[in-house]
Protein backbone atom coordinates (compact mmCIF):
# COMPACT_ATOMS: atom_id res chain seq x y z
CA UNK A 1 0.00 0.00 0.00
CA UNK A 2 3.02 2.14 0.84
CA UNK A 3 3.63 2.25 -3.13
CA UNK A 4 0.54 4.17 -3.64
CA UNK A 5 1.58 7.69 -3.40
CA UNK A 6 4.58 6.74 -5.66
CA UNK A 7 2.29 4.92 -8.95
CA UNK A 8 0.26 8.15 -8.29
CA UNK A 9 2.88 11.01 -8.42
CA UNK A 10 4.34 8.66 -11.19
CA UNK A 11 0.80 9.07 -13.04
CA UNK A 12 0.53 12.79 -12.34
CA UNK A 13 4.38 13.20 -13.67
CA UNK A 14 3.92 10.95 -17.24
CA UNK A 15 0.94 13.13 -17.92
CA UNK A 16 2.10 16.25 -17.37
CA UNK A 17 5.39 15.56 -19.77
CA UNK A 18 3.03 14.10 -22.42
CA UNK A 19 0.75 17.75 -21.73
CA UNK A 20 3.30 19.33 -22.15
CA UNK A 21 4.60 18.30 -25.21
CA UNK A 22 1.56 18.42 -26.78
CA UNK A 23 1.29 21.97 -26.09
CA UNK A 24 5.01 22.44 -27.23
CA UNK A 25 4.12 20.43 -30.57
CA UNK A 26 0.96 22.86 -31.24
CA UNK A 27 2.93 25.86 -30.51
CA UNK A 28 5.57 24.66 -32.75
CA UNK A 29 2.99 24.46 -35.77
CA UNK A 30 0.91 27.26 -35.34
CA UNK A 31 4.20 29.24 -35.18
CA UNK A 32 5.65 27.85 -38.19
CA UNK A 33 2.06 28.88 -39.41
CA UNK A 34 1.99 31.91 -38.22
CA UNK A 35 5.69 32.69 -39.57
CA UNK A 36 5.07 31.61 -42.83
CA UNK A 37 2.05 34.27 -42.74
CA UNK A 38 4.19 37.17 -41.55
CA UNK A 39 6.71 35.98 -43.78
CA UNK A 40 4.22 36.84 -46.76
CA UNK A 41 3.22 40.03 -45.10
CA UNK A 42 6.59 41.35 -44.53
CA UNK A 43 6.79 40.30 -48.69
CA UNK A 44 3.94 41.91 -49.81
CA UNK A 45 4.79 45.31 -47.86
CA UNK A 46 8.01 45.25 -48.81
CA UNK A 47 7.25 44.83 -52.72
CA UNK A 48 4.29 47.41 -51.52
CA UNK A 49 7.19 49.67 -51.18
CA UNK A 50 9.62 48.99 -53.86
CA UNK A 51 5.98 49.62 -56.16
CA UNK A 52 6.60 45.70 -57.59
CA UNK A 53 2.72 44.81 -56.33
CA UNK A 54 0.18 44.56 -59.15
CA UNK A 55 -2.98 43.20 -58.97
CA UNK A 56 -3.45 40.58 -62.42
CA UNK A 57 -5.98 42.88 -64.68
CA UNK A 58 -7.69 39.54 -65.61
CA UNK A 59 -8.59 38.04 -61.83
CA UNK A 60 -7.31 40.63 -59.41
CA UNK A 61 -4.91 38.30 -57.77
CA UNK A 62 -2.52 40.32 -55.88
CA UNK A 63 0.91 39.10 -57.40
CA UNK A 64 3.96 38.92 -55.12
CA UNK A 65 7.69 39.25 -56.89
CA UNK A 66 8.44 36.56 -58.62
CA UNK A 67 4.67 36.00 -59.82
CA UNK A 68 4.52 36.91 -63.19
CA UNK A 69 1.93 37.53 -65.89
CA UNK A 70 1.49 35.14 -68.55
CA UNK A 71 2.35 37.69 -71.31
CA UNK A 72 3.76 37.83 -74.74
CA UNK A 73 5.23 41.09 -76.01
CA UNK A 74 5.43 42.03 -79.72
CA UNK A 75 7.55 44.70 -81.77
CA UNK A 76 11.39 45.54 -80.86
CA UNK A 77 11.99 45.85 -76.87
CA UNK A 78 13.70 49.54 -77.17
CA UNK A 79 10.74 51.16 -78.60
CA UNK A 80 8.29 53.32 -76.08
CA UNK A 81 5.47 51.55 -76.24
CA UNK A 82 4.60 47.93 -77.15
CA UNK A 83 1.79 46.22 -77.88
CA UNK A 84 1.42 42.96 -75.58
CA UNK A 85 -1.49 40.09 -74.74
CA UNK A 86 -1.98 39.26 -71.56
CA UNK A 87 -3.40 35.62 -70.91
CA UNK A 88 -3.19 35.25 -67.25
CA UNK A 89 -1.11 35.17 -64.07
CA UNK A 90 -0.34 32.03 -61.75
CA UNK A 91 -3.47 32.12 -59.92
CA UNK A 92 -5.57 32.20 -63.18
CA UNK A 93 -3.68 30.35 -65.68
CA UNK A 94 -3.15 28.04 -66.93
CA UNK A 95 -5.37 26.53 -64.16
CA UNK A 96 -7.38 28.65 -62.19
CA UNK A 97 -7.69 28.72 -58.43
CA UNK A 98 -10.90 27.98 -56.90
CA UNK A 99 -13.15 30.91 -56.85
CA UNK A 100 -10.66 32.65 -59.54
CA UNK A 101 -13.03 34.40 -61.96
CA UNK A 102 -11.18 35.84 -65.48
CA UNK A 103 -12.51 38.66 -66.14
CA UNK A 104 -12.11 41.70 -69.03
CA UNK A 105 -11.68 44.62 -66.79
CA UNK A 106 -13.04 46.62 -69.91
CA UNK A 107 -15.93 44.55 -71.18
CA UNK A 108 -16.23 42.48 -68.18
CA UNK A 109 -17.00 39.22 -70.04
CA UNK A 110 -15.36 36.14 -68.93
CA UNK A 111 -12.30 35.38 -70.78
CA UNK A 112 -11.42 32.53 -72.27
CA UNK A 113 -8.84 30.16 -70.99
CA UNK A 114 -8.45 28.40 -74.59
CA UNK A 115 -7.75 31.63 -76.69
CA UNK A 116 -8.82 34.79 -74.88
CA UNK A 117 -6.13 37.26 -73.65
CA UNK A 118 -6.03 41.02 -72.46
CA UNK A 119 -4.53 43.74 -75.19
CA UNK A 120 -2.37 45.90 -73.53
CA UNK A 121 0.09 48.81 -74.09
CA UNK A 122 3.23 48.38 -72.36
CA UNK A 123 5.17 51.72 -71.86
CA UNK A 124 8.99 51.65 -71.22
CA UNK A 125 9.99 54.49 -69.10
CA UNK A 126 13.23 56.41 -68.87
CA UNK A 127 13.61 55.51 -65.52
CA UNK A 128 13.57 51.77 -66.33
CA UNK A 129 9.93 51.33 -64.89
CA UNK A 130 7.42 49.47 -66.59
CA UNK A 131 3.79 50.61 -67.20
CA UNK A 132 1.26 48.52 -68.45
CA UNK A 133 -2.34 49.92 -69.94
CA UNK A 134 -4.89 47.23 -70.36
CA UNK A 135 -7.14 48.39 -73.75
CA UNK A 136 -9.19 45.06 -73.56
CA UNK A 137 -9.85 41.36 -74.44
CA UNK A 138 -9.66 39.46 -77.29
CA UNK A 139 -12.95 40.26 -77.69
CA UNK A 140 -13.79 43.71 -77.08
CA UNK A 141 -10.84 45.19 -78.54
CA UNK A 142 -11.51 43.41 -81.80
CA UNK A 143 -14.44 45.78 -82.04
CA UNK A 144 -13.04 48.94 -81.48
CA UNK A 145 -10.04 48.63 -83.36
ZN1 LIG B 1 -4.87 36.25 -62.78
ZN1 LIG C 1 -13.23 42.85 -73.04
Amino acid sequence: MNDLPFFALAAVCILTIIFLANFYIRRRFTDKAERDQRRARAAALNAKKAGLLVNCPLCNSVLLPGEDLFSRVYRPMNVHDQLCTIRGCPHCYPNPEPGVKRECPVCHKEVSLDDGHLVARLFNKTDGKKHVIVSGCNLCCKSKL
